[in-house]
This record gives structure tokens, C-alpha cells and sequence, in this order.
């Protein structure tokens, strides 16, 4: 259900125990010469849109927030970016907002991976604000699905980073007409160090702070020319489907009891 669509009596009418209120957010950056700057924020709306529509949970999904966390893209024309500190203080009052009207359960689904960190902030200061019977989560979609990426993917690791084959695909999939496959570049640098990479899937036990351009010369991370509409459409459904379950899941916690006493 589209939150924003309700009317106020109605939103005073839900049953706000069993809702989950899902904020996509995203950004408006520069995705290489071949995708829209509206990448993050199509693909982040269209799983939480197909998620909501496959949970039997009472999701309701708000506009995509735009805005995201991009200072490392703004050497590339188009970007537009937040500093995390307003990204933060700006997500936490929406949050604040929903707790006011009484809604138990938040998800930030995030598009944009920078946004991780100031999101998982964004979390921390909802239960810090409140009594604990309010829960606040976050994640990258792409998180929810490595088995599926390995199985879909056709490009080694390196080839599903920024605009590369997963986005790329999944664009062709849900917006064709913002991809210009004449225009996409492969762009998999061959790294001198074993501790840092890019992909969807890299585990990186150092984090570095970069800017796109002190590695990329097109913008992109990845093997953008393998993207196919097929994958892409394989990718949203294997991403919504899962975080649908995890939306009828987390329905249901709350956090005194979302455990037992195991042994030991
Ligand atoms: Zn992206």
C-alpha cells in the first residue's frame, strides 16, 4: 500500500502493532554515461513497490527519499548530495514522525550504499528516542540475496559494483528507457592490494574513504555490458521476494522477546 495515498483518518484508523512502514532511500547521482541519475532511486522504489505487494504483512511504502549520501560522486557532473550530518538529522525526524502517529515498526530500505552507515545512525537514534517497543531497521537490498546474485551473475567478482551488470540489468528490467546500452563502459580495475575491491558482494575488512574518480574514470564499478533485462527482472524478483519475508517476519518482533535462552 502507497502510504502517502491514505488520508489522515485512515492512517488514525490502521492497526499500527501489525504495520510495517518501509522508506526507500536512494540518491540522484551519476551512474556512467549509460544509466539515469535516478538509478538508485527507481531501483530502491521498485523492490520496496514488489516487495509490499508480495508480504502478507500491512506494508506501507512512503516516496522514495532521494537525497542521499553522495559526496564521492560529485566530481561527476549531475550529482547531488547530503552531508551525512543533515542526511542523519533529516531521516531521524521523518522516523520521529511515524513514532508520534504511533507506528511500531520502520524499515529504511536503502539503494545507495553510502547511505548504510548514516542509516544505521538513523536506527540507532530511534531507539534511543523511544522506549523500546519501537523498532527501526535498515539494509541494502542487495544484502538480502547473495545466493541469488551468485547464481544470476555472469561477471567475476568486481563486475556488480556502481552502475555495473546488477544495476545495469536490473534498469533494463524496470526502466529501459533511462538505459543507454550504446553508451555503457566495463570498468573492473585489477587491484594491487587483496584488501580492498568492488562488488555487490565484496567483503571488506578495510574500509577506505574514496571519491568515484580516484578509481573510476567513467563512474562505473563493474561489468555494465553484461546487463540483460532477464537477469535484472530475476534480480527485483529474488530481492523483493525476500525482503517480503523478512517484512512479514519482522511484523512481528518485538525486541524483548526476539530471542530465547539457548543453552550454555
Ligand atoms: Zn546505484
Amino acid at each position: 500500500m502507497e502510504y502517502a495515498r491514505l488520508t489522515s483518518p485512515e492512517v488514525e484508523l490502521l492497526d499500527k502493532d501489525g504495520s510495517v512502514i518501509v522508506i526507500p532511500v536512494a540518491a540522484i547521482e551519476q551512474h556512467g554515461p549509460h544509466l539515469s541519475l535516478k538509478t538508485d532511486t527507481v531501483l530502491a522504489e521498485a523492490v520496496a513497490r514488489r516487495a509490499a505487494e508480495k508480504a502478507t504483512a500491512n506494508v506501507l511504502v512512503t516516496p522514495a527519499f532521494w537525497a542521499g549520501c553522495s559526496n564521492h560522486h560529485m566530481d561527476f557532473p549531475g550529482s547531488l548530495s547530503l552531508q551525512q550530518e543533515t542526511f542523519v538529522r533529516t531521516l531521524s525526524e521523518i522516523a520521529l514522525c511515524f513514532v508520534r502517529h504511533g507506528f511500531k515498526k520502520l524499515f529504511f530500505l536503502n539503494g545507495h550504499g553510502h547511505n548504510l552507515s548514516p542509516l544505521q545512525l538513523v536506527a540507532r537514534n530511534v531507539r534511543d528516542a523511544t522506549d523500546g517497543s519501537v523498532i527501526a531497521a535498515t539494509g541494502n537490498y542487495w544484502h538480502f540475496i547473495p545466493d541469488d546474485i551468485r547464481r544470476i551473475r555472469e561477471s567475476p567478482m568486481g563486475g556488480m559494483a556502481h552502475a555495473g551488470e546488477f544495476e545495469t540489468s536490473a534498469m533494463l528490467a524496470e526502466a529501459p528507457d533511462q538505459v543507454q546500452m550504446d553508451r555503457a563502459v566495463t570498468h573492473m580495475p585489477k587491484w594491487k592490494t587483496p584488501f580492498f575491491t568492488m562488488d555487490f558482494l565484496a567483503s571488506r575488512p578495510a574500509y577506505i574513504a574514496h571519491h568515484v574518480s580516484d578509481f573510476s574514470p567513467s563512474g562505473v564499478f563493474g561489468a555494465a555490458r553484461l546487463g540483460t533485462a532477464q537477469k535484472g527482472e530475476q534480480l527485483l524478483d529474488a530481492a523483493s521476494s525476500k525482503i517480503a519475508a523478512f517484512l512479514d517476519d519482522y511484523a512481528g518482533w518485538t525486541l524483548g522477546t526476539l530471542y530465547t535462552l539457548g543453552e550454555g
